[in-house]
């Protein structure tokens, strides 16, 4: 099948992750040749299982910070969607030392082998990296602010920054084809609470009737964005002529605090679940700093490829809803 996509074989480094399943599965629609390459560390066989039949689809389990397991995966591709990362607060906390040498290691490689042949890459990075930059919505113009380096937090977004120094040096350097794509609180069906993820967490907790924990005093804002247009924006913007060499915010429009989000869950879902309050302290290990608020402007992506997400909060609630019930 020809498709409308300036490429015909697309290669999704973490593809059986959360977001990656989804740009997989969004790709194959559109007729794309799709190989996920993930070590399954947090991503999952079940993600993709619905996909294994699909003639224009391959798994292959591989590291991508083993340039062995990534090399001929680039090769036989000509776009590269590099979302494989190590993602998610809990994980990040937990595991300082994978973090960062996941985050580092892999985009060199993945950088480093398309480069070669001058394959186009979509290089995934986060909103973490505007850090506690209070000049909202985020722009991508706007300074970044981060934290003291003992704080193992700021250790994710200053990883994900050199991910898209990287990226951008490779463009400025040999024109490789990248874009960096900054992603805000993607959610949707298949992402798992058990790196911190708040809705998928109150999503359970408020189907099972347990309390909503609610980290701090709930005035935190963010900003949350439906998986499905997440992947929208990802191969819009990949496959624009004019992305590359850019970076781009990828994220929703409806910013709340994570106190309202919780009410949000309860009346979405039906529940009787009360909202527990719960310090920062206790819910992570020492010295942990959370950012107070986080909305993309995206003005930018609009600007380049129409962006406009189209799902709502509620829509992301009932979704999530409907995948836990069913799970
Ligand atoms: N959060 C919460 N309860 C939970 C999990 C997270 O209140 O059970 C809060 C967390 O402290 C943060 C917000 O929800 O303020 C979003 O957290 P998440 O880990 O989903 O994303 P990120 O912090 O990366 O935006």
């Amino acid at each position: 099948m020809a498709t409308s996509l300036p490429f015909q074989r697309a290669l999704v480094t973490g593809g059986a992750g959360f977001i990656g399943s989804h740009l997989c599965e969004r790709l194959l629609a559109a007729g794309v040749s799709v190989e996920a390459l993930d070590d399954l560390s947090t991503g999952s066989v079940l993600n993709i299982e619905h996909l294994r039949g699909n003639p224009l689809f391959r798994f292959t389990v591989g590291d991508v910070r083993r340039i062995a397991d990534l090399a001929e995966a680039v090769d036989r591709a000509d776009a590269v969607f590099h979302m494989a990362a190590a993602v998610g607060v809990r994980l990040i906390v937990e595991r300082p030392v994978h973090t960062i040498e996941t985050n580092l290691e892999g985009t060199t490689n993945v950088l480093e082998c398309a480069t070669k042949k001058r394959k186009l890459v979509l290089v995934a990075s986060t909103s973490e990296v505007y850090g506690k930059s209070d000049k909202l919505p985020f722009h991508e113009e706007s300074d970044l602010v981060l934290g003291a380096s003992r704080r193992p937090r700021w250790a994710y977004a200053c990883s994900k920054l050199m991910d898209e120094f990287l990226a951008l040096a490779h463009h400025r350097e040999s024109g490789l084809p990248v874009v960096v794509a900054r992603l805000f609180n993607t959610v949707g069906p298949r992402q798992t609470g058990r790196y911190g993820m708040v809705i998928p967490r109150f999503v359970a907790q408020a189907l099972a009737g347990e309390p909503l924990t609610v980290y701090g005093d709930g005035s935190q804002t963010r900003t949350f964005c439906h998986v499905a247009d997440t992947v929208e924006g990802l191969v819009a913007l990949l496959a624009h002529p004019k992305a590359a060499g850019g970076v781009f915010n990828v994220g929703g429009l409806e910013e709340l605090s994570i106190a309202d989000l919780a009410a949000r869950v309860i009346a979405g879902t039906g529940s009787a679940s009360r909202i527990e309050f719960i310090p920062f302290e206790e819910a992570y290990d020492g010295d942990f700093e959370d950012m107070a608020r986080r909305r993309p402007d995206l003005s930018k992506i609009a600007a380049l490829i129409g962006y406009a997400p189209k799902r709502t909060l509620d829509d992301i609630i009932a979704d999530v809803a409907a995948q836990h019930r069913t799970a």
